[in-house]
């Protein structure tokens, strides 16, 4: 339960668009509702940005862009630490609105302050500390200067199944670069994004740094920002298909792109594993954030010999979950973002069960209000299931066997994704081989959630382009220069 007052939390967010470092109604008056998944109620009606307010936000974003490149880092780093700072007094506030516009319950929306935080924090730290290179040439003959130099105004994208990290991981390194944005969340959460526009408002980022557009239109809003010429770089996390097309758009412009698209995770447990680890990371791997993760375990791909052992147990866990609207104490299964996820998530299992997968909790729809599925857990699936080519995106662990390494590896690298892989067993040769076999950007060897704003987040294959996170992710925002001047002694 939370202390905060809900109707007096949702008051307090802004209902408009930000631009220019004022607050404005959308130009012809659109608006947009926001729901509660938990309940299908109407939380907030606000701003539905057009194509006209997407000029506007370039405009700012184009004018703002001079003046904060030449903000000393020092300064820009402070300004993000004061950003980090209000995050932490307001992190229930931050937990309770992303409970309410997403479904998650609130223990883990307050996980997500904490690790969405850290990208504000991170990147205040990374500021002040991007370094250039000065060296001789090979030949001796000249000096090598390399510098780095923000890229220009940033168009961010975001989705609406981690409302404020993937707004944080997108805006405090381009903040901290030197570089403007204009960002649009998913018409589904927009709340969060707009409290986070305010807390950084109040942080002191100067007008036009930041921009957030609102919007129902996403289709022309977006084109009128990424047709315009003065955009630098798009920085895209969501599904694969939309991460296609905007690439192929961006291709026009010649834009920077960082892509974070979707995943397809396989968990692979071996007869050797530590049993008690890898329940307790497919707990995580699977069950956080309602199954709704990038990262989320797809596959769980189990030794024959431990399979009937790890799935009873699994199964047990899974039994005592509580389903329910994320504010009540002790429910660990919210709702799915919206009905049309709810009947993908059944028509994922339906297709399993068709094929032979066998129900061992879970596995049919219930009734609303609200759009909830149950935690559930398949075991015998065929490989040629569709839950184990497309993102399950829902509650559903589903399980299938193997005999050999070689097999495992197979199976595991059976997809066009390649975001993140788990691995358990006790034996670190084999850890170490299968973490070098699998074909993904991302590994976890014994744990089953490997986010941390520190390291370099990102796929490989249809999962993306580019890195967020680590000493990477601010290079997705600066650009390279470098001069050749002669030998000063020459
Ligand atoms: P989505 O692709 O439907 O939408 C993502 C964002 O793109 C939203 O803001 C949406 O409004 C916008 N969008 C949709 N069509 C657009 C268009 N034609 N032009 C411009 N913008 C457009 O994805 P979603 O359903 O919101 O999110 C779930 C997906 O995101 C999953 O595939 C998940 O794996 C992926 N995801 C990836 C990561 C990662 O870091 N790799 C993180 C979180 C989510």
């Amino acid at each position: 339960m939370s202390t905060i007052d809900e109707a007096a939390l949702l008051a307090s967010v802004q209902d408009d668009l930000f631009i220019d470092g004022s607050w404005r109604p959308a130009t012809g008056g659109g608006t947009l509702e926001v729901r509660d998944p938990a309940t299908g109620q109407v939380l907030k009606t606000i701003a539905s940005a057009s194509v006209e307010d997407a000029r506007s936000a370039m405009d700012a974003a184009a004018s703002a862009f001079p003046g904060w490149a030449a903000t000393p880092a020092r300064t820009r780093a402070e300004i993000l630490r004061r950003a980090f700072d209000l995050l932490q007094e307001r992190k229930e506030q931050f937990a309770l609105l992303m409970t309410l516009e997403m479904g998650k319950p609130l223990a883990e929306a307050r996980g997500e302050v904490a690790y969405g935080g850290e990208f504000v924090r991170w990147f205040s730290e990374v500021a002040a500390h991007v370094q250039g290179r000065y060296g001789a040439n090979p030949e001796g003959s000249g000096r090598m200067i390399v510098t780095h130099h923000p890229v220009g105004p940033c168009y961010l994208i975001t989705p609406w199944n981690f409302p404020l990290a993937m707004a944080t991981r997108k805006i405090a390194p381009a903040l901290a670069a030197g570089c403007t944005v204009v960002i649009k969340p998913a018409a589904l959460t927009p709340l969060t994004t707009l409290y986070f526009a305010q807390l950084l408002e109040e942080a002191g980022v100067p007008a036009g740094v930041v921009n957030v557009l609102t919007t129902i239109e996403t289709g022309p809003v977006s084109e009128a920002i990424i047709s315009d010429p003065r955009l630098r770089k798009l920085s895209f996390t969501g599904s694969t298909p939309v991460g296609v097309s905007l690439l192929k758009r961006a291709a026009d412009g010649v834009l920077r792109t960082s892509m974070e698209l979707g995943g397809n995770a396989p968990f692979v447990v071996f007869d050797d594993a530590d049993l008690d680890k890898a329940v307790e990371g497919a707990m995580a791997a699977k069950f956080r954030n309602i199954g709704q993760a990038c990262t989320a375990a797809n596959r769980f791909i189990v030794h024959a010999s431990v399979a009937e052992e790890f799935t009873r147990r699994i199964t047990d866990r899974v039994s005592v979950m509580k389903m329910g609207r994320g504010t009540e104490d002790g429910v660990t299964v919210g709702p799915l973002i919206d009905d049309t996820a709810v009947a993908k998530t059944d028509s994922l299992v339906q297709d399993a069960v068709g094929r032979g997968a066998a129900i061992r909790i879970g596995g049919s729809r219930v009734d609303g209000p609200g759009s909830f599925y149950p935690a559930t857990v398949l075991a015998d699936v065929p490989r040629d299931s569709s839950l184990f080519r497309e993102e399950i995106f829902g509650p559903v662990l589903a399980v299938t066997t193997f005999e050999t390494e070689d097999e495992a590896v197979a199976i595991a690298n059976e997809t066009e994704y390649g975001l993140v892989s788990y691995v358990f067993t006790e034996s670190l040769a084999r850890g170490q081989r299968m973490i070098e076999r699998l074909e993904t950007g991302m590994s976890g060897l014994n744990v089953g959630v490997v986010s941390n704003a520190a390291a370099p987040f990102g796929g490989w294959r249809q999962s993306g382009l580019g890195r967020e996170g680590g000493d990477e992710g601010i290079h997705e925002y600066l650009q390279t220069k470098y001069t050749l001047t002669p030998n000063p002694f020459a």
